[in-house]
């Protein structure tokens, strides 16, 4: 019988696709709160770096 696996996204180990890993794709709770964590960050990041990013051109300290 076919058991498929799968590597955790956060640490790179084998995962059990199957009941047996209920945090599955992730190998532990800990694993996927990391991930959790880590994707909170970035969609806070998202409109802090939309708001000002034409103001700032390197182009604007060139001598005449
Ligand atoms: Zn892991």
């Amino acid at each position: 019988m076919l058991q498929r696996t799968i590597n955790c996204p956060q640490c790179g180990k084998k995962v059990t696709w199957d009941a047996v890993s209920p945090w599955r794709p992730f190998c532990s709770e800990r694993c996927k709160i990391n991930d959790l964590a880590q994707w909170a960050q970035e969609s806070y990041r998202i409109p802090i770096a939309e708001s000002e990013s034409e103001s700032e051109q390197p182009n604007n300290n060139e001598p005449a």
